[in-house]
């Protein structure tokens, strides 16, 4: 099973995933945790590329390719095997999030990108999406008072760019109605977490 998480700055993915991780392996399931752009060195590498803050100049296709670059060898490292072990792979982040951002976000076009990424995956497509759906200035608030949290070239961008996001987020949910399922992130941890878990375990015994 392989179920991925999407959702704009601030929806609290990161937290839940690592709460949802936890409840599932308690449960006695076999989890890999892993997140994108990232999880291993080759794509870890890429994603310092990208998030640069020092790299104004990015133009948004190269953006978008290396976003599918370091896709690719994070499925083919990580995922694909995961999944041959029969684990359950929890994704922070995928294609939606290129779809949303690059695609829709960036105006390069929800078709050309969704191109650009199945050569990509190939086949691997995740069979349930979570989206933690929050209002962008309510996520963008939390982010801003949230500390710890590095800083990116994501956050030269404006709540314009986020609203922007969110609406590509909205089309994808509807595009694909069938793997995209929405949870109201303005609700607490606790309640995020407690849902996501209860849809993924529907999903996993069906
Ligand atoms: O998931 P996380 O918040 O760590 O993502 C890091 C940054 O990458 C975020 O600011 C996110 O908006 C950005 N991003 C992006 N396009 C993607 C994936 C992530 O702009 N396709
Ligand atoms: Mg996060």
């Amino acid at each position: 099973n392989f179920i991925t998480f999407e959702g704009g700055e601030g929806a609290g993915k990161t937290t839940v995933l690592q709460k949802v991780s936890d409840r599932l392996k308690e449960n006695g399931y076999d989890v890999l945790l892993t997140r994108e752009p990232g999880g291993i060195r080759i794509a870890e590498e890429i994603r310092q590329v990208i998030l640069n803050p020092e790299h104004k100049s990015m133009d948004g296709r190269t953006e978008a390719l290396l976003y599918a670059a370091a896709r690719r060898q994070h499925l083919v490292e990580k995922v694909i095997p995961a999944l041959a072990k029969k684990q359950v792979v929890l994704c922070d982040r995928f294609i939606d999030s290129s779809l949303a951002y690059q695609g829709y976000a960036r105006g390069l076009g929800i078709d050309q990108i969704y191109e650009v990424n199945q050569f990509a995956i190939d086949t691997c497509m995740p069979s349930l999406t979570l989206w933690l759906d929050i209002d962008p200035e309510e996520g963008l608030n939390r982010i801003a008072a949230d500390q710890g949290r590095e800083q990116n070239r994501l956050d030269l961008e404006d709540l314009d760019f986020h609203k922007k996001v969110h609406k590509g987020y909205q089309i994808l949910a509807e595009r694909f109605d069938n793997r995209i399922k929405k949870i109201d992130a303005s609700l607490s941890p606790d309640e995020v977490s407690e849902l996501a878990f209860q849809k993924i375990i529907l999903h996993i015994d069906q």
